[in-house]
């Protein structure tokens, strides 16, 4: 008898058919004899329906004031669901019952849209299981230390049910999505992608912060620092399949490296276009240069990713960064305002319409020549390389929005991630 939990996504609980569906397979957990506790989102599209109507009555509202209770309306969605769910299972004759964040609790920073979970007290969910029910907890939101409600940002209920996993210290956490599990790339973009039987958990954790949104990527961090089991598989077989063969199926997130791995050079290929790219032109090149623009856009809580400052021409050179296309507008200002004049830099240029497309694999580690690779084939396609940045087992480059289908296309075919070879 293990301790479970399942997170199941938008599109999995996105009808009452489908909820039905969910709680038959969870009532199916729950009769083998397993400790369940279900962590689902809200349905598909609500979150952003939800949204839509905030700024419907608010367009470009950035107060405090304002961001409460957009996660007072934002997390409502996930409270439909646990409700849902939970008739579900009880119509279906197993014991159950659902809690918001709050009820738990779920304690979080008071972040609103982008809080994190400080702790989760455990007690009353092991009552309840112990009292053989199907635990039901709201995903993606918590409760600050004031009582206000708090959302984890966009995609964060795997982040609720991994934490509630970790707090538990349950055998596994198992998200089931709409694809059964994770691939070399985003299926959606190449449909020669494959799935990986297995990833590493470093793996992993570059995929899902470069972009591969199958995973929020604080959902790999807790996984990592509370090591536990992950994986990711799909909520559309058939609700009756033979147990063991679910729990054996999808991509299992691994701790352990082994050979295998590491031959595959590159294992997977992350895009990302929710960046924008901001130059800072003409800046006198003397030391302290970068304190001050970064210092700024730092001060103003705005999260800076790929860097790059040219060699100096005549005392000057350019200062290019990127940013989250939220913070981008704001970014922009801000430098126009207080830093272009205060560094006497010539003007300051943005470009919203960039990508960043990136290359992972452990195995990049003990190889040479793969970034080399990664920018002739780029080359052949005739893409303009905007912006570099490497880590000991990824490179990713910043290029020309347009050509990310194209670039992502060609460089999974030039590391045969097409091949089966590829999945571990
Ligand atoms: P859920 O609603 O279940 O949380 P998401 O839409 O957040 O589902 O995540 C699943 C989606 O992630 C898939 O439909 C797929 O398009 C996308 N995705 C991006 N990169 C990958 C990848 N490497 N492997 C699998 N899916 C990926
Ligand atoms: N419902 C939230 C969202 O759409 C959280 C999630 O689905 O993980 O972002
Ligand atoms: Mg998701």
């Amino acid at each position: 008898m293990a301790l479970i939990v399942h997170k199941y996504g938008g599109t999995s609980m996105g009808s009452t058919e489908r909820i039905a569906n969910v709680a038959k397979r969870v009532a199916k957990w729950a009769r083998a004899g397993h400790r369940m506790v279900v962590v689902p989102s809200a349905m598909s599209g609500e979150t952003n329906r939800l949204l839509g109507l905030a700024k419907e009555l608010a367009p470009g509202k950035l107060t405090p004031d304002y961001y409460r209770e957009l996660d007072m309306l934002a997390s409502t969605g996930e409270q439909v669901s646990v409700g849902l769910l939970s008739i579900a299972l009880q119509a279906q004759g197993m014991p159950a019952v659902s809690y918001a964040g709050w009820q738990v609790p779920i304690r979080t920073s008071n972040a609103y849209t982008k809080a994190r979970i400080d702790s989760i007290d455990d007690q009353r969910v092991r009552a309840d299981l112990d009292a053989g029910k199907v635990v039901i907890i709201t995903g993606f939101q918590g409760v600050d230390d004031e009582g206000h409600i708090t959302t984890l940002g966009r995609g964060g209920s795997d982040t609720s049910a991994v934490a509630v996993a970790a707090a538990l210290g349950a055998d596994e956490c198992m998200i089931y999505t709409d694809v059964d599990g994770v691939y070399t790339t985003d299926p959606r973009v190449v449909p020669e992608a494959r799935r990986m039987a297995r990833i590493s958990f470093e793996e992993m954790l570059e995929m899902a912060s470069l972009g591969s949104k199958v995973l929020q990527i604080r959902s790999v961090e807790f996984a990592g620092k509370y090591k536990v089991p992950l994986r990711v598989l799909s909520s559309f077989t058939p609700w009756d399949i033979d147990l063991i063969e679910e729990a054996q199926s999808g991509t299992l997130i691994t701790f352990e490296e082994n050979e295998q791995m590491e031959q595959a050079i590159v294992s997977g290929i992350a895009f990302n276009r929710d960046e924008a790219k901001i130059s800072v032109l003409g800046v006198p090149d003397k030391p302290g240069i970068a304190y001050q623009i970064l210092g700024a856009v730092a001060d103003a809580n705005v999260e800076v990713d790929v860097i790059i400052q040219n060699v100096s021409k005549d005392g000057k050179t350019d200062f290019s960064f990127t940013v989250h296309h939220n913070d981008y507008a704001k970014t922009v200002d801000l430098l126009k305002d207080k830093v272009v004049p205060q560094l006497g830099a010539a003007e300051v240029v943005g470009d919203p319409r960039i990508c960043k497309v990136s290359i992972v694999g452990i195995g990049m580690r003990s190889h040479v020549g793969v970034a080399s690779k990664m920018f002739r084939v780029l080359s052949e396609e005739g893409i303009n390389i905007q912006m570099i940045s490497t880590s000991e087992i990824k490179t990713s480059v910043v290029i020309d929005e347009k050509y990310m289908e194209l670039a992502v296309r060609a460089l999974h075919r030039a590391f045969d991630l097409d091949q089966p070879a590829a999945a571990a």
